[in-house]
């Protein structure tokens, strides 16, 4: 089996089978660990004689798992430690979306890998009625991804010198902060005090960058600063008050990653053409679901389902997929307008990029290509923000696709004819 560019299935394994044999017995013996095995082999032998070794050791079969095209060599340096091949994911395309952004202006087919069936035409259906009603308007609000690391003071008068130390030192921490990167910018540094405990949430302009590892590596120099100048001992790079990678109201309120707004103006006539159902009747599902019911149910977000568009072009895309938890945080409203509703999403915290991270991965690469937005931006920063803003006109698509189907009561009949098996 070989992929278009003629690349075989697996990535060109060579057999070789006294090696292969001789492989298999130290890994057994435990002279050479699974993890070392990139160590004497190239990358796609390793990926093969470990998979093997795990269908040995656990007698599962995992030849689906071994069929792949895409380069590891970059994937197992960068990606993913101790692989054994790939699952692919089905992607589906919705659209074309108009969106109308400060950075992403035109149509826009989306790519949403998912396992969920109705997933794809529910936001295909959004993306359709966007489309009629002139395009989504979309705007960055905000833009700085986090990180906070915690620091242990001796009193709580010694954590408020740790604070006047920093406010005082601003420069001197932005410098320094800026001289592992040449692309990320220190925007600020907000102090947070618990008793004896200080954190510094650093926010950074990262250009094209999600971000992470750029401020991660930026926020531990500055840290060592804090420490030195203070006294305060450092904990924890990350002390939780960044926050990755877990629902937190600090990232609803202040924002992480880009802060993302879309709207559209639906008629009275796209509202009963595309979704069968009115107005009043859109109002009421977004009401009474989306603010009444998450509010009485405690949620964090004030949603119908954000997360599923996020997780699907995230997966697609290369991005995070733990940070599909931000994506659940989104708020949607939806506002009575003499001509029909306006409807939109607000998602204070979407850490995207498009440079770094998954985005390298050949398949991943396609689907940013697929938007226009693969690589750096010119200027940089540019394609991120334009995938920002077409992931939250994503989100809008999804968002009005299942009101509309539970406003007009068509949720489980459609999941009965498209997700089942
Ligand atoms: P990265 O792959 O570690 O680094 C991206 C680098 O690309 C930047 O630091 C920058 O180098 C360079 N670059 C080139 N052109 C650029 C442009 N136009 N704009 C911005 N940067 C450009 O990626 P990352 O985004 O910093 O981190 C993402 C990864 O972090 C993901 O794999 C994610 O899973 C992982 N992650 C890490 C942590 C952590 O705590 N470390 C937590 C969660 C997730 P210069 O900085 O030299 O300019």
């Amino acid at each position: 089996m070989a992929d278009d560019g003629g690349r075989p299935a697996g990535g060109g394994a060579q057999h070789n089978g006294n090696r292969d044999a001789a492989i298999h017995t130290r890994l057994k013996e435990g002279s050479l660990k699974l993890y070392e095995l990139e160590k004497e082999l190239s990358p796609v032998d390793a990926i093969r004689i470990r998979r093997e070794y795990i269908q040995q050791e656990t007698g599962t079969k995992l030849d689906n798992i071994g069929i792949f095209s895409i380069d590891v060599e970059r994937v197992v340096k960068r990606n993913c430690e101790n692989m054994i091949g790939t699952v692919q994911v089905p992607v589906g395309v919705a659209g074309p979306l108009l969106v109308n952004g400060e950075h992403a202006h035109g149509h826009y087919y989306l790519p949403l890998a998912t396992t969920e069936g109705a997933l794809v035409a529910s936001v295909n259906r959004g993306c359709s009625a966007i489309t009629k009603a002139g395009g989504a308007e979309v705007r960055i609000l905000h833009d700085g991804m986090t990180r906070a690391p915690v620091f242990a003071t001796r009193s709580i008068a010694h954590a408020k010198q740790v604070v006047d130390w920093v406010a005082a030192h601003g420069e001197e921490l932005r410098a320094a902060a800026e001289s592992t990167t040449s692309h990320g910018k220190l925007i600020d540094i907000q102090p947070f005090v618990a008793g004896t405990s200080a954190y510094f949430r650093m926010g950074f302009d990262t250009k094209d960058a999600m971000g992470m590892n750029m401020v991660t590596i930026a926020s531990a120099k500055v840290a060592e600063l804090i420490a030195q100048g203070t006294g305060a001992k450092l904990v924890a790079l990350s002390g939780n008050m960044c926050t990755d990678k877990k629902p937190a109201a600090i990232n609803g309120i202040m924002g992480r990653g880009r802060s993302v707004v879309a709207g559209i103006a639906l008629s009275h006539d796209i509202i009963s053409s595309v979704f069968k159902t009115n107005a009043a009747t859109l109002f009421e599902v977004n009401y009474r679901k989306n603010l009444v019911g998450s509010a009485r149910a405690g949620a964090m977000g004030f949603n119908a389902h954000a997360a599923n568009i996020v997780a699907a072009m995230f997966i697609a895309c290369g991005q995070d997929a733990a940070h599909a938890i931000d994506g659940s945080t989104c708020l949607t409203t939806v506002d009575p307008t003499p001509t029909g509703v306006y409807v939109s999403v607000t998602l204070p915290s979407l850490p995207v990029g498009t440079v770094g991270g998954g985005t390298g991965v050949d398949t991943q690469q396609e689907c940013l290509k697929l938007l226009g937005v693969a690589g750096g931006g010119n200027p940089p920063g540019t394609n991120a923000k334009k995938l920002a803003e077409i992931i939250a006109s994503g989100v809008l698509a999804g968002e009005l696709s299942l009101l509309g189907a539970l406003a007009a009561q068509h949720l489980a009949r459609a999941h009965q004819q498209l997700g089942r098996g």
